[in-house]
């Protein structure tokens, strides 16, 4: 039997087990300690932001920033309609409604002039709309140029879903620090992982200390348990925090493996025609190459047959996204556009991409690759 190649495996090494094994026998065994704090002031560095908030997934972040910036029952809140369910599904905890906006073809990116559109279009039939939430796909940024003064101008808080993008970059300011809340996810299939962790991010001090009373079940600060709104159990825990710190000093080694590997791809598909990857080197932004994605460009081949061919030689590649307006579950949502979606979902792969597959098992895709689509 050949070994099956995964997607994206957490890699994880004894400079993990160290930072773990010190959280174990320091004793703080719980959802604080001197590890959560450390992380957090590590990760606020890494993206050049204020604050970060260790939480207990990126689903978590989004839940929280959203309640802050008023997100409830009546308002309507603007998100890709290509995205993992999370960022939709977070919204519809606050009871605000999920307006699922198109992407560009380019990169799969929301594209930025149509949620600006849909934005004014909501709000002239008098929509309340109270945040737009953009995705940064498979680790690559969303024009920001374009979204950050346009929502700007419209008043509308942009919360930056950066769940995928740790360590990517657009005109030299990081993923997770733009507009007035980020988020990161550290699930186990992330470019970082605690194995399930998240971090909310936002130079609005405010902000943070709301989601941060928030997340531990909304306290106040008085020696008896008070409470005058709902709260969450959402705080990371230290031990899970110490793995976090242990990957985050292996960041930018992991993404250096997963672009060579990208490059790897590009090179090996050169001569294949009716392919393109789902990226372009810009000058002005820089992807931490979380997931690599092919789109086939021509009759012979889609995304179904394509994964199919793939797994048949042990190799797992998976569909992109399929786009929320197309998801039974938000099948009565309002959609703006959405026929670009629909062809990246039925023409999209995601290839194997994590930072510790050997060398051999590269060459291995890549032979499974050309055979597929020789
Ligand atoms: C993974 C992911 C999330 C959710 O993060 P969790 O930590 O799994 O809760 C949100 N948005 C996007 C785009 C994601 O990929």
């Amino acid at each position: 039997m050949t070994e099956r190649i995964h997607l994206s495996k957490a890699e994880v090494t004894e400079v993990e087990e160290g930072f773990v094994l010190d959280a174990l026998r320091s004793g703080w065994i719980a959802p604080l300690g001197p590890h959560v704090d450390a992380f957090e002031a590590e990760i606020a560095e890494q993206v050049g932001v204020r604050n970060a908030l260790a939480l207990s997934s990126g689903t978590a972040a989004l839940h929280l920033a959203l309640l802050h910036l008023g997100a409830r029952p009546g308002t309507a809140v603007l998100c890709p309609t290509m995205t993992f369910a999370a960022t939709a599904n977070a919204i519809a905890y606050t009871g605000a409604e999920p307006v699922f906006v198109d992407s560009q073809a380019s990169d799969g990116n929301v594209d930025p002039h149509l949620m600006l559109e849909a934005a004014r279009t909501l709000r002239s039939k008098g929509v309340d709309v109270v945040a737009a939430c953009p995705v940064d796909l498979f680790g690559r940024a969303c024009d920001y140029d374009v979204l950050e003064p346009g929502l700007a101008e419209l008043g509308i808080p942009l919360l930056e879903d950066a769940a995928e993008a740790l360590g990517a970059n657009f005109e030299g300011r990081a993923a997770g620090s733009f507009g007035a809340a980020g988020v990161l996810s550290f699930n186990g299939n992330k470019i970082l992982t605690t194995s399930g962790g998240g971090m909310l991010l936002s130079n609005d001090d405010e902000l943070i200390a709301h989601a941060r009373k928030l997340s531990t079940q909304a306290r106040e600060p008085v020696p008896w348990y008070e409470h005058t709104e709902i709260g969450y159990n959402y705080r990371l825990s230290n031990i899970l925090a110490a793995l976090g710190r242990g990957q985050l000093t292996r960041l930018d080694d992991m993404i250096a493996r997963r672009r060579e590997i990208r490059a790897q791809y590009v090179a090996a598909l050169v001569n294949i025609d009716g392919v393109r990857f789902l990226f372009d080197d810009s000058a002005t932004r820089t992807d931490n190459c979380w997931l690599t994605t092919l789109v086939i460009e021509r009759d012979d081949q889609n995304a179904d047959s394509l994964v199919a061919a793939l797994s048949s030689k042990s190799v797992e590649a998976r569909h992109l996204w399929k786009p929320m307006h197309l998801q039974p579950v938000y099948r009565s949502a309002r959609a703006f556009g959405g026929s670009v979606s629909e062809t990246l979902f039925a023409r999209g792969v995601t290839l194997p991409s994590g930072s510790n597959l050997s060398d051999e098992a590269v060459t291995r895709v890549h032979a499974a690759l050309e055979e597929a689509l020789a």
